[in-house]
């Protein structure tokens, strides 16, 4: 821990820390932990709302050991998540609707959205009656995760809102459910439409001072365009460039089979195609399907909404197109192999024949 207090910060620009094509991979993990107190610190929260350098120290690190060493949700996503809502609320010029103190825990929140998560599904925590869903009846893995982040936060060495009034820790809670709650993609789709009718609400005031006051003095709103932000952190490697992307989402689908493996050994039942490592070959054709039903929708949204975010779309669709022509080259194969079968099937009256004789032959044998 000393070492990372004596240990020069990296410099923002140069590790492009406010660039929504940011890569962790040439990263170390103890390098993350640094680029994560430097977001605080590119915030201005470390000074105006006090909070000791130790404390911020800790608290990193203790968030990047509270992730498991997993294939996915490890804490290279932890990082990536706070890091996109940095980039957001910074960059992308969210950050006019929000105090400090929310930008504060949107961020926060961010890097803690997955902390201790298994790699499963909350399907599957229910499948296998784990322990975590006999405590929470539902978004089971979302309210573990903010549990967590709640415990940290009661361990006055790791605080990083001791210095904050009663009130001020109360809306850090609070941000904080809104925020790792709104990770369960069950309650995007349920949210979505309320979004894009914010967007084109703003889309029609002329001012820009309105616009702010529309959705800065409407709690509501605010909210709604925070759990959206966290949308948009959560699946934000399917914009990154294409080295990145085609790397991570090899990983989120080793994750996926390995939950198909345990659904078969452990439960008895068939995964579905997506986490059923059998199906692998499909992977261009369910990452087109991804990006149709559940992303562009985010991306196109937040583009409309502030034109700074449409590096994040123009990379979605960019990456939609290299998946397309993956599946593409795995339909012709499929589809040369299926005219190969039919050939010798219509055409073959030999083949057949022979496959009769063979048959014959082998009942003969064994009978
Ligand atoms: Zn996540």
């Amino acid at each position: 821990m000393y070492k990372l207090l004596r240990a020069r910060i990296p410099d923002a620009k140069k590790v492009e820390l406010l660039e929504f094509r940011f890569s962790d991979f040439p990263l170390s993990e103890f390098e993350l932990i640094q680029c994560g107190i430097r977001c605080f610190f590119e915030l201005g929260v470390v000074e105006k709302f006090k909070v000791p350098a130790e404390t911020l120290t800790r608290w990193m690190y203790t968030v990047r050991k509270g992730y498991r060493d997993i294939t996915y949700h490890n804490w290279r996503h932890g990082f990536n998540v706070g890091q996109t809502m940095f980039t957001l609320l910074l960059t992308g010029k969210l950050k006019k609707y929000y105090s400090d103190l929310e930008a504060f825990a949107m961020v926060a929140a961010g890097f803690c959205h997955d902390i201790d998560h298994r790699g499963t599904n909350n399907l599957y925590q229910t499948k296998s009656a784990s322990p975590l869903a006999k405590l929470h009846s539902s978004s089971v893995m979302e309210r573990h995760h903010l549990q967590y982040s709640k415990t940290l936060m009661e361990n006055e060495n790791l605080n990083i809102f001791q210095n904050l009034q009663k009130r001020q820790f109360e809306t850090v809670q609070h941000l904080f459910e809104v925020c790792i709650i709104a990770t369960d993609l069950a309650l995007y789709f349920k949210k979505r439409t309320m979004f894009q009718k914010i967007v084109d609400q703003c889309g029609e005031i002329k001012d820009e001072k309105e616009v702010i006051n529309f959705v800065s003095n409407n709690p509501t709103r605010k909210e709604i365009v925070m759990a959206m932000m966290m949308t948009a952190c959560d699946l934000s490697a399917i914009t990154k460039p294409w080295e990145v992307q085609s790397k991570v989402a090899l990983m989120v689908a080793a994750e996926f089979w390995e939950q198909g493996d345990l659904e078969r050994t452990v439960l008895d039942q068939q995964p579905i195609p997506m986490m059923d490592r059998n199906h692998a070959d499909e992977l261009p054709k369910m990452q087109c399907g991804f990006i149709d039903f559940v992303c562009s929708f985010v991306y196109k949204e937040f583009a409309r909404f502030h034109v700074e975010i449409t590096p994040m779309f123009d990379g979605l669709n960019i990456n939609r197109g290299e998946w397309r022509a993956l599946a593409d080259v795995h339909e012709a194969k499929i589809k040369a192999i299926e005219d190969e079968k039919k050939k010798l099937e219509g055409g073959g009256g030999d083949a057949a024949v022979w496959c009769l004789w063979d048959r014959k032959r082998d009942h003969g044998k064994y009978r």
